[in-house]
């Protein structure tokens, strides 16, 4: 019989030195809560057998699978500014990678599979309320189509963790690229070890820029490569409203997926100041200032690589600034032709920019709600007519009017028809994203009731975020107050 993961993994390949291996601890009481059907299919993977006995005892730790060869991976990370030399896998095991049906390698990760060598003062687990945050998150920010990584399923674990409060305890099944970040390179590179430096590259090249593998240049290839998908990737973050709350370097992946679902959360009312993570005194990874911190981590990449980028130093660093100046020309221009698609422009013209910023600074004034706005804006492209209810959302709502007049003249100079238009704002501006408040109560239903109806509802309405969903209008409205003051929490 074929084994139930045709694993390959060629991270376990790498020196010793990179990871520690050791199985997942078992747990008392494993029973399924979720396995990702289509997704499970996309890996080849069948999902009948995933939620069988055996299935589960896999994916709770308690049985490892024929093919995998679990380890922990060493990295280190800046987190909120300060260097930490070894941070590493401290409840997460990768059991393996396959090869997908797109031809893609994937990891397969436990997260919450018990302690190992990096855990420090923790205990190697994950509770529910964490682990349905970001099954339901990382899954919405997928249907959005934006990168990130995946979950293939969650299951409980029958015991209990300890936190500020005793909570139930759960495993969840992560899918990416790689789990490889920012951190990884971090790691050797405080070592002085310039060897395993080389050897993460050449993989991170096979793996995740092929292309850079033929340059002539090819670490330097490879800085570009995670430059210009970090950038891709926060523009698109903007565009949505979410705010990640915790981009240490350790949690920034080279693959240029979302990763670690912590303590994000989107944003309702538009504020770009916004920072919801309780550890996040002053604002460092707030939403508008997650472009300049990705190019604070991505320069923290660039010194890693020093010692591969040329052989004498004023070179390599010469190398590295040019790399980094690719970063804002490239998030610029990512931003601003997702700003375009959101207005309805289908073409690019001297004043958007202004057009887009002028908009959200009148969002920010008058508190509009950021989801809201965009998609409401989609109906208005019908008419002058449709626009009431986008500056309803407006505290001020002649303070909108000004703006609009400005953005249908600008759609005039288009000359789409406007059901075209209204159709490509559709697509472009999502009528659902996980709200923070939906998100609490799902979790609340879940972990004080065990009642996981609310999570596999808003699953489901997150899993079409731009398509109208008349049964799921209640995912769509904002919280009473616009959300001021939410708060959120490192799942630790
Ligand atoms: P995070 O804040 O989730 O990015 O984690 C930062 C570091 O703390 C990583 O090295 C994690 O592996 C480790 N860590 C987080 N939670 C736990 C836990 N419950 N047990 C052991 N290590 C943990
Ligand atoms: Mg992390």
């Amino acid at each position: 019989m074929q084994p139930p993961f045709p694993f390959d993994n060629s991270y376990a390949r790498l020196p010793a030195r990179f990871f520690a291996r050791l199985p997942p601890t078992p747990v008392s009481g494993p029973s399924l809560i979720r396995v990702n059907g289509p997704l499970a299919r996309d890996l080849a993977l069948d999902p009948a057998w995933l939620a069988s006995g055996e299935g589960v005892a896999v994916l709770a730790g308690n049985r490892v699978p024929e093919g995998a060869e679990p380890i922990a991976t060493a990295y280190a990370g800046h987190q909120f500014g300060h260097f930490v030399p070894q941070l590493g896998d401290g409840r997460a095991l990768l059991l393996g990678e396959v090869v997908g049906r797109d031809g893609a390698r994937r990891d397969i990760q436990l997260k919450g599979a018990g302690p190992t060598p990096f855990s420090r003062a923790g205990d190697g687990r994950a509770a529910l309320g964490p682990v349905l945050r970001e099954y339901l998150v990382s899954e919405a920010m997928a249907a959005l189509g934006i990168p990130t990584t995946r979950a293939l399923a969650a299951v409980a674990t029958g015991e209990r963790v300890i936190r500020e409060s005793v909570l139930p305890g759960a495993v969840l099944t992560r899918v990416a690229a790689s789990h490889i970040r920012v951190g990884t390179f971090q790691f050797f590179a405080a070592r002085g070890d310039t060897e395993g430096l080389r050897a993460l590259a050449d993989h991170v090249i096979a793996r995740h820029d092929p292309e850079a593998g033929a340059a002539e240049a090819p670490y330097r290839a490879l800085l570009d490569g995670v430059i210009a998908r970090q950038a891709d990737l926060v523009a698109r973050w903007l565009l949505v409203g979410f705010v990640h709350g915790v981009m240490n370097t350790d949690n920034m992946s080279v693959a240029g997926e979302t990763i670690d679902y912590g303590p994000c959360a989107f944003l309702d009312t538009y504020d770009p100041k916004t920072a919801f993570s309780s550890i996040d005194r002053h604002g460092r990874y707030a939403y508008g200032n997650q472009p300049r911190i990705a190019l604070w981590n991505l320069t923290r990449l660039a010194e890693a690589l020093l010692p591969l980028l040329a052989d004498d130093e004023a070179a390599a660093v010469a190398e590295a600034e040019a790399a980094l100046g690719g970063f804002a020309p490239r998030f610029e221009a990512a931003y601003h032709e997702g700003l375009n698609r959101k207005l309805g422009l289908a073409t690019r013209r001297e004043g958007d920019s202004d057009l887009a910023s002028d908009l959200l600074a009148l969002m920010a004034e008058n508190q509009a709600d950021f989801t809201l706005t965009f998609r409401r804006l989609g109906e208005a492209a019908a008419g002058p007519g449709a626009g009431e209810p986008v500056r309803s959302l407006f505290v001020d709502p002649t303070a909108f009017d000004g703006w609009a007049l400005r953005w249908r003249e600008r759609l005039a100079a288009e000359a789409r028809d406007p059901s075209a238009t209204a159709a490509a704002m559709r697509a472009a501006n999502p009528a659902f994203i996980p709200r923070n408040h939906r998100v609490e109560e799902m979790i609340e239903a879940a972990v004080e009731r065990s009642d996981f109806a609310p999570f596999e509802n808003l699953l489901r309405v997150l899993s079409r975020p731009y398509d109208d969903q008349p049964a799921g209008a209640r995912y769509a409205e904002p919280p009473e107050g616009g959300g001021a003051g939410y708060r959120t929490f490192c799942g630790t």
